[in-house]
């Protein structure tokens, strides 16, 4: 039995599109643990995906913007597989097709829509999972580093992560009744993947974002993986109601000298 202690447990996991996914990621370093997977995908394309590079695990297809589709799922898998271990929540969607607008101009059915499937759909999932899943579980979702910090090109998905940040603790609370489930979350600064790429203008802020690392080096997707997998195991026994922030050091570096003098410098050509 590996460190993480998760060998022939079951985890569902919510989110994988393709190999860039963070949730593929993560289903990567569960099953070498020797972990049981099992997919809720969006569509044929992605259940495609599941079926290519886990040919061993079931995929269900399910959108979580419909209620009765994660009912249907978890009364499928509780029948299929009984209950699971941990289940993630990888899963985010932002209308950007008329551009990212000044954010007092947001448009309300874009933001509902975001905020339905990018975190109203945890709170749904808790609620038709809760029964399908082991009593010393654990629940996790992927958040952002940071939802103080106002990117423009982010638009209004940040205050939408700010409520999953802030759901991630009511439902360790109200699950704590009667189960000793965890829920957290890792808080995840920019990385490259296909959800990324579809952010306008993602690639400066991505490069920016870089520079400010401690290190001088990117986040790496398996790192979030590497946190998500830990969070998701017993050996995080300890650990509920939090985003765990994975930024390799961004969030304290404001005032990297370098990042400052460079600024300064095409502030003030010539001097
Ligand atoms: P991704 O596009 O690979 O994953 C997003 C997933 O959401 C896809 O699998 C997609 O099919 C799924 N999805 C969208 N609408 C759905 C619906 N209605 N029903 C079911 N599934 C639906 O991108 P990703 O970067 O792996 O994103 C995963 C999570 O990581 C998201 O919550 C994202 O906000 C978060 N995150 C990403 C970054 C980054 O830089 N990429 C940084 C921090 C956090």
């Amino acid at each position: 039995m590996g460190f993480l202690l998760i060998e022939g447990r079951k985890f569902l996991l919510f989110g994988v599109a393709n190999r860039k996914s963070v949730a593929f990621h993560i289903a990567q370093v569960l099953k070498e643990e020797g972990a049981e997977l099992i997919f809720s995908v969006f569509g044929e394309e992605q259940k495609r995906t599941i079926e290519k590079f886990f040919p061993d695990s079931a995929a269900y297809i399910c959108d979580v913007s419909k209620e009765s589709e994660i009912e249907k799922t978890a009364s499928e898998i509780a029948q299929k597989h009984g209950k699971v271990y941990g289940i993630l929540h990888s899963i985010a969607f932002a209308n950007y097709s008329e551009g990212v607008k000044p954010f007092h101009e947001t448009v309300k059915s874009d933001f509902l829509q975001a905020m339905d499937i990018s975190c109203f759909s945890f709170i749904s999932i808790a609620k038709y999972f809760k029964s399908v899943m082991e009593n010393d579980g654990a629940l996790l979702t992927i958040s952002i580093s940071s939802t103080k910090m106002a990117a423009e090109n982010y638009g209004y998905m940040a205050p939408i992560k700010a409520a999953l940040d802030s759901s991630v603790c009511f439902l360790a609370k109200s699950l704590s009744a009667d189960t000793k489930i965890r829920v957290n979350a890792v808080g995840a600064s920019l990385l490259k993947t296909s959800s990324s790429a579809g952010i306008p203008g993602y690639i400066e802020p991505y490069l920016f974002a870089e520079k400010l690392t401690l290190r001088k080096e990117a986040l790496k997707t398996e790192e979030v993986a590497n946190a998500a997998a830990f969070l998701l195991s017993p050996r995080a026994s300890g650990i509920t109601a939090q985003t765990i922030v994975v930024d390799a050091g961004m969030s304290t570096n404001f005032f990297d000298r370098a990042v400052v003098s460079a600024a300064l410098k095409f502030q003030q050509p010539g001097k």
